[in-house]
């Protein structure tokens, strides 16, 4: 979490804090929380998902919350909640690594499980993550953007003119699920070949196992890659490919000024950018390019700082 201290405000206290929002990110692993002071985290914590429903996990979430906002002396006037799938009709409407209590459940009442007593509002983690960088990070001076997040699954926004592009059902510019190798890898989805499938680090880990025996984590896999590989290296390139179709997709969709590309695989961004930009300028129109990929620079902490912005503007 080296962006999450960055971003501490040092020496804060307790009659200095005002204007703070709550903002919580629930991903499959863990529960982030933190006070956000605009652009800062004033105080943060988290808690393990553990695969529970949202009324196992959420009331403690709201009791650290309230904890943090007493000891810092704040007063949060809302609070914004990230979750990992798309959301409309005020609903989430699937989160594949949450447990199934999530999916289908209205928000205010996920909201509502807080207890924290303020207004609300939510999104998709990686549009809040967006925004997070459109306010603090790497999208700052940016209007349009796309915004990757390369993790163990892939994900994506749209960013246009400094608002989340939704889309009918909350899963626009989500393209970890587009086909990029038809005949390809199962996907989690149960398609073949979308971009996840073969770009995410789950996915890079599996097919240099496929195709070594050997099962390391995707860091050494990136190390491998560096010191001449050539399996590895192959590995980095197929999945450059696919992110580049990816991106292409974005750029005529879109025309966003840059893609932001976040999670723990974009520390390997200089392996994937080769094939990524080829594949990039091959099937996307000059006039939509260049499109530039640039690193996050928030990273982790991204979608606690968009959801609190999101909360400031969007909160009922
Ligand atoms: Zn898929």
């Amino acid at each position: 979490m080296e962006g999450m201290t960055a971003l501490l405000r040092e020496g804060m206290g307790a009659e200095e804090v005002f204007d703070v929002e709550y903002a919580v990110d629930v991903g499959g692993t863990k529960i982030a929380y933190a006070i956000i002071d605009g652009q800062h985290i004033v105080a943060e914590g988290s808690l393990a998902t553990d695969g529970r429903p949202p009324e196992d996990r959420l009331p403690a979430v709201g009791e650290a919350l309230k904890a943090l906002a007493q000891d810092r002396g704040a007063s949060p006037a809302a609070l914004g909640l990230s979750l990992p799938g798309p959301i409309a009709h005020g609903v989430l409407l699937h989160a594949p690594n949450l447990h199934r209590a999530w999916v289908g459940r209205r928000i205010d009442e996920i909201l509502r499980l807080l207890g924290l007593g303020v207004p609300g509002a939510a999104q998709r983690d990686a549009l809040l993550g967006g925004l997070g960088e459109y306010v603090a990070g790497a999208g700052q001076g940016l209007d349009s953007f796309a915004y990757l997040t390369l993790g163990t699954g892939v994900g994506g926004g749209l960013i246009l003119h400094g608002e989340p592009l939704l889309g009918t059902d909350g899963a626009a510019g989500e393209i970890g699920h587009l086909t990029v190798e038809p005949r390809g890898p199962l996907c989690g989805c149960g398609r073949r070949g979308c971009v996840e499938s073969v770009a995410s680090g789950t996915a890079i880990g599996k097919i240099y196992l496929a195709e070594t025996g050997e099962e390391v984590p995707g860091s050494e896999i990136a190390r491998r890659a560096r010191g001449g590989d050539m399996v590895a290296r192959r590995v980095f390139g197929r999945a450059g490919a696919a992110l580049g179709t990816a991106c292409a997709a974005w750029a005529q969709v879109a025309n966003p000024q840059a893609v932001i590309a976040g999670g723990s695989l974009a520390q390997s961004l200089d392996l994937l950018l080769p094939s990524l930009e080829r594949s990039l300028h091959r099937r996307a129109w000059s006039a939509n390019l260049p499109l530039p990929i640039i690193p996050a620079k928030l990273g982790g902490p991204a979608p606690l700082v968009g959801a609190a912005y999101f909360a400031r503007r969007h909160a009922r």
